[in-house]
């Protein structure tokens, strides 16, 4: 769908760039992570070391990677950035490793789409700043000790229950980051109006931000085709203006795109309500089940359309209401 993260235009990572928080001041929202991080920051400065590893869990777009730039910024410290899926092999985290300055902020992005022998590396570059390299092959393979700079790693995962226990056991402190209230969206969409200096209906960034999916860089994405809509079609930036972009974007008036009514309607019309394996409803909507699970179940459990159950995925009351359709009536009723 036209709003979900990937694949990423160069303009729009452009434009997300531009409205990164750059400071924990600046920074809306989430007053428990913010709070947890700024403790762990100062202390850390009061001691002079490299703040403790820090894991940000949650949904694509909630400010994982801002976090880490903020990370990086507040203590003073340069950012190395790297991603799960940029690391296949040990050497590629071993050459990562091995070239970090002292004190230097790591980020890898999707830790958890990390390789296998990379993660095994990492645990004891976490805990001993230390590496094994493996020289050779088979009986005359030797591993050579590495030691390294000082570091900070900083992980983020939108699937933290995919994460090996050793790893997750590694980090001092996990962020768990929650979808925002509207309020904290309107927030977040007055100072990006702000900074791209539009001038837009303060009545109209509240309805963007009751229909962003409790996240911000949806909250942005809006933002700039409803700005596009009132440019060319010359009206203002107002509540009409909305309506009309987001209609055309396939936003619904509670902020469900294409995919998550795709997902909703495939529970209640084929499968009478479920419930439904993840496997089996990642199929009939022709969608990763990583990409249902991690992207669009969290907002529909959030706004109480869909429950996970141990037998699978269920519609609720809410849901049937939601979408006008009725149940059908049992088919092999026993009279
Ligand atoms: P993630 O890494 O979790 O996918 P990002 O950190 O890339 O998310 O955030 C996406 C966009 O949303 C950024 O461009 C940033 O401008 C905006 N954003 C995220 N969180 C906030 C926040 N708390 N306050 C203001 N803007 C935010």
């Amino acid at each position: 769908p036209a709003l979900q993260p990937s694949p990423e235009s160069e303009a729009e990572l452009a434009f997300e760039g531009a409205l990164r928080p750059k400071s924990l001041g600046e920074f809306v929202g989430q007053p428990k992570v913010r709070g947890q991080l700024q403790l762990l920051l100062r202390a850390a400065a009061m001691q002079n070391r490299a703040p403790d590893h820090i894991l940000l869990a949650g949904p694509p777009g909630l400010g994982k990677t801002t976090l880490a730039m903020i990370v990086a910024h507040e203590s003073g410290r340069p950012l190395r950035m790297s991603s799960g899926p940029a690391i296949q092999h040990a050497g590629d985290l071993a050459a990562v490793l091995s070239s970090l300055v002292p004190g230097e902020v790591l980020f890898i992005d999707e830790i958890h789409r990390m390789a296998r022998a990379a993660e095994e590396m990492l645990y004891l570059a976490m805990e001993d700043f230390r590496i094994d390299i493996m020289v050779g092959k088979g009986a005359g393979a030797t591993s050579i000790p590495l030691d390294l700079a000082p570091f900070t790693l900083v992980g983020a995962t939108t699937r933290s229950g995919m994460l090996p226990n050793p790893l997750r056991d590694r980090f001092g402190f996990t962020a768990h980051l929650e979808f925002y209230e509207t309020d904290e969206l309107q927030q977040v969409l007055e100072r990006a109006a702000h900074l791209l200096e539009l001038d837009i209906d303060p009545v109209a960034l509240r309805e963007i931000a009751g229909r962003s999916r409790g996240t911000p860089r949806i909250a942005n994405r809006l933002l700039r085709r409803v700005r596009d809509y009132a440019l060319v079609h010359g009206t203002n930036a107002g509540h009409d203006a909305v309506d009309a972009a987001l209609e055309l974007y396939d936003v619904d008036a509670v902020g469900l795109d294409r995919l998550d009514r795709a997902v909703m309607l495939a529970i209640l019309e084929r499968f009478d309500g479920g419930p439904v394996g993840l496997g089996t409803l990642a199929v009939s909507v022709g969608e990763e089940a990583d990409t249902i699970e991690s992207v669009v179940e969290p907002f529909l459990v959030r706004i109480g359309l869909l429950g996970r159950t141990p037998r699978g995925r269920i519609a609720t009351h809410a849901a049937w209401q939601h979408f006008g359709v009725t149940p059908r009536a049992p088919q092999n009723a026993l009279w």
